[in-house]
């Protein structure tokens, strides 16, 4: 029987709690064997702000799911390197797992701005999508975004409503920026490597 994968592609800068909820979500509602979590290299839509390294990135990523047996952690953006574009991860994820059916993971406000991803058409032929969403979303919004992909590529995208979790990359890193606590939205080893490398200004203060 084929592979039945999860990509969890995203900048985790730093990966959180709602992330790995997000995958484990999916992971059960899709009967997947495992959830790879692919950290982005230069994410198209921040190439303007400053992006913590790859190499932190991915370690934090690696910190993080090592604890489930079900999770892994991809390099392929981060050694393809520039700009990533999730055609290109989608493309390599595919000539490492040829047989597989693969899911990619991601928040649905990501979903509505898939229209200005290079090549939408393709990255919809590629895998076949889990929007992660807070009950309530409405399916029409996503109708109104696809425009001309919607019909061909309905059958593709799979609503999944999970728990609303408040928890996001840029509110962690301004709590750390200001001193405040992260602890229990990020994995205490996640934690811990922010403060040993004095990660979001930690480092800064005495
Ligand atoms: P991110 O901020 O690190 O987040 C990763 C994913 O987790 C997002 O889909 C995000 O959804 C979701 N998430 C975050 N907090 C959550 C929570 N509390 N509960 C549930 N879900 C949560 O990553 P990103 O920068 O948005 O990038 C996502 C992926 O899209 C990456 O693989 C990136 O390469 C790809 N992308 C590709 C293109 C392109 O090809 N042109 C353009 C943009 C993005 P929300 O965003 O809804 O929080």
């Amino acid at each position: 029987m084929a592979e039945v994968i999860g990509i969890m592609g995203g900048t985790f800068d730093p990966i959180h709690y709602g992330h790995l909820m997000a995958a484990e979500e999916a992971r059960e509602a899709f009967d997947l064997e495992k959830v790879i979590f692919v950290p982005a290299g230069i994410p198209p839509h921040k190439v303007q702000g400053q992006v913590t390294s790859p190499r932190h990135r991915y370690l934090m990523t690696l910190l993080a799911v090592m604890a489930n047996p079900n999770f892994a952690v991809s390099r392929v953006d981060l050694d393809r390197g520039g700009v990533t574009y999730t055609v290109d991860t989608l493309t390599d994820l595919r000539t490492e797992y040829p047989d597989a059916t693969m899911y990619f993971i991601t928040g649905a406000d990501a979903i509505l701005e898939i229209l200005t991803w290079k090549a939408p058409d393709q990255v919809l032929a590629l895998a076949e999508f889990i929007a992660v969403t807070r009950p309530g979303y409405g399916l029409e919004r996503l109708a109104m975004a696809l425009g001309p992909l919607y019909v061909p590529f309905k059958d593709r995208i799979h609503i999944l409503e999970v728990p609303p979790m408040g928890i996001s990359s840029t509110d962690l890193r301004r709590r750390l920026k200001t001193g405040r606590s992260i602890r229990y939205l990020v994995p205490e080893t996640v934690a811990t490597y922010i403060y040993s490398e004095g990660l979001y200004g930690t480092g800064e203060r005495g």
